[in-house]
């Protein structure tokens, strides 16, 4: 199935790179992806070992620059990043400009890699490049993060208002009363003891 991302809000998987973190921009980044209205919906500091890397950007091994690549990823911590927004794999991908640093210096000198790359593999960001790509990285990383887009249309807000929303403010509000050790269990519990369309048995006295 294919999704609209202009419809619906995905999920896309980024890296801010050896050389951007070792020279401390993180910070900086990390703020503009705020800024340009992403969710960071997961990060992490990682040092990737070299098979991991070689894992990750296997569709490039036996080109030239494969080796200096393996080394760069591997040669220091990195962060990865989960960003969520509408459409945000080609958003995230706008935001960082194009491979080559010097291309991005002079047709998008605000980009990421044009503010702080150095080179072609020296570019201080990663993003997925295509919707099958952002499911299969996010994944790579964080296999139990859900990489289904979440549907914002007028059809599955309708569907949600008129089925679910009081309901879920119901148990929401006695969850926050109650505040249980494990909300997601005992909000689990909830819906199913407070299910409105499971039949119920009237037993007269
Ligand atoms: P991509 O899968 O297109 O994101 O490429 C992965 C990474 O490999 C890029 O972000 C660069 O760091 C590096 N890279 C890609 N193409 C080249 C190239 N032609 N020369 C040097 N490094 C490259």
């Amino acid at each position: 199935m294919e999704f609209d991302g202009r419809r619906e809000v995905q999920k896309t998987l980024a890296l801010i790179k050896p050389e951007a973190v070792a020279k401390g921009y993180e910070d900086a980044i990390m703020e503009r992806i705020i800024d340009e209205g992403f969710t960071i919906v997961r990060w992490d500091k990682m040092h990737l070992s070299q098979e991991k890397v070689q894992l990750f950007y296997r569709e490039h091994e036996g080109k030239s620059f494969f080796p200096t690549l393996i080394e760069y990823i591997t040669s220091g911590p990195l962060i990865v990043l989960v960003l969520a927004k509408h459409n945000a794999v080609q958003a995230w991908r706008d935001l960082i400009g194009p491979t080559d640093v010097e291309m991005a210096k002079i047709s998008f000198p605000r980009s990421l890699r044009a503010l702080y790359g150095t080179s072609k593999t020296y570019n201080a960001c990663h993003g997925s490049s295509d919707p099958e790509a952002a499911r299969r990285e996010v994944k790579f990383f964080y296999p139990n993060i859900n990489t289904d887009p979440i549907l914002t249309n007028s059809e599955a807000n309708q569907y949600i208002r008129e089925n679910l929303e009081q309901y879920l403010v119901d148990g929401l509000t006695k969850l926050a009363k109650e505040k249980p050790i494990n909300p997601v269990d005992w909000l689990a519990h909830w819906i199913l003891d407070n299910n409105p369309n499971r039949p119920r048995i009237e037993i007269e006295e």
